[in-house]
């Protein structure tokens, strides 16, 4: 992994903060080496929040399995994504490999540090060919990104991304599994003991329900983690959403599996009802809490949804993606609105009547 880091970042003698440096304490303890203020409208959010967040990465050790030591918290997956970049990345020289279609921030992150992004093209049916994947590799790729199961196509690449471990690509391979708690058994969290250079990304943002709360999770080895600490700004996670996560993970477990449950539901049941429609071409697989589908044109099945006060993701203009419209899975309530805005829709009408596209 050494190998890999940019020399500035293995260089790097890190921020040492005052909650670095005295750890512990009792309620008798007084505080004086933070310029905090000792008032506070709320105890004790005039306090500086623990920079490593171990109250809250033990929590989540008990639901994912994963040793605190190989757990990064930060603000959103994107954070976690962004630190990648800058800590293996030297910008202008280096490059990083990832599937198309994909999400976007990927490459987003790729050009804002001024980094070559490789992009390999899923097959028919949005099928990953590892091969296509070693083909693109040299001695300056730095990082693999894998979204699985990947967003916009909802399909998940379990036994390619073991095929591609087992090759041994000398650089970081970044699998994003956002929407992984919509099907477990396809994460591959569970190799990181075995894989130095796996790293796993995983979010509050989508199955546990927090998307306006910022928070987001990557699993690696001890060795990466470390590294990611020393970069990352001392207070990323703010005190607010550390208890906020904390009584989520302890007092709404259950709420929570209640709702992927459902929504696992739903998306079946949606999927084979907009198989059904006039207007679909194709409901391409999905393991997530959205699928992708190619309808006869996207574009006008876009604005007349959005007339009916519905937004769905128009991804026509994505390459592989041609006709096609990424839907998330609501409540039943919102999922029956879905069917029944689309269900009068045929080409005819579409045609007939004039959508603009502003
Ligand atoms: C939604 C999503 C995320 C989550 O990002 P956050 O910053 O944690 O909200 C990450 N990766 C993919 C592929 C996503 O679709």
């Amino acid at each position: 992994m050494k190998e890999l880091l940019r020399k500035n970042i293995a260089q790097l003698k890190p921020y040492s903060c005052a909650r670095d440096e005295f750890k512990g304490g009792n309620a008798d303890t007084i505080f004086l080496d933070a310029n905090e203020s000792p008032y506070s409208i709320e105890n004790p959010l005039n306090r500086y929040p623990d920079p490593l967040q171990w109250e809250l990465k033990e929590e989540i050790t008990r639901l994912k399995g994963v040793a605190a030591g190989n757990i990064f918290l930060g603000n959103g997956s994107d954070e976690a994504i962004d630190l990648i970049f800058r800590i293996f990345c030297n910008p202008g020289e280096d490059n990083v490999v990832a599937i198309s279609p994909s999400y976007g921030m990927y490459s987003v992150c790729a050009d804002i540090n001024d980094i070559e992004y490789r992009e390999v093209a899923l097959r028919d049916e949005f099928t990953l060919n590892v091969d296509d994947i070693m083909d693109k590799l040299d001695d300056k790729t730095k990082v693999i990104f894998i979204c699985s199961p990947n967003n916009p196509t909802g399909g998940t690449y379990r036994k390619e991304i073991e095929a591609l471990l087992a090759r041994k690509p000398h650089c970081i391979v970044v699998v994003d599994e956002a929407y992984a708690d919509f099907c477990p058994d396809k994460s591959v969290r569970g190799l990181i003991p075995q894989e130095p250079l796996l790293m796993v990304l995983s979010t509050f943002s989508k199955a546990w329900a927090s998307a306006g709360v910022r928070l987001g999770m990557a699993f690696a080895s001890e060795e990466i983690i470390g590294v990611m600490n020393k970069v990352k700004y001392p207070y990323n996670v703010n005190l607010l959403t550390q208890r906020y996560a904390l009584d989520l993970l302890r007092n709404h477990k259950q709420e929570l599996d209640e709702w992927v449950d459902m929504t696992i539901k739903e998306r079946e049941r949606v999927m084979k009802e907009f198989a059904r429609l006039p207007i679909c071409q194709k409901v391409f697989p999905s393991e997530a809490n959205f699928f992708l589908a190619k309808v006869d044109d996207a574009n006008a099945t876009y604005m007349s949804l959005a007339q009916a006060g519905i937004i769905v993701r128009n991804r026509n203009s994505v390459s592989q993606c041609e006709g096609c419209l990424r839907i998330t899975i609501g409540t039943k309530e919102e999922n029956d609105a879905l069917i029944t805005a689309l269900r009068p829709l045929s080409i005819y009408t579409l045609h007939t009547t004039h959508y603009s596209l502003k």
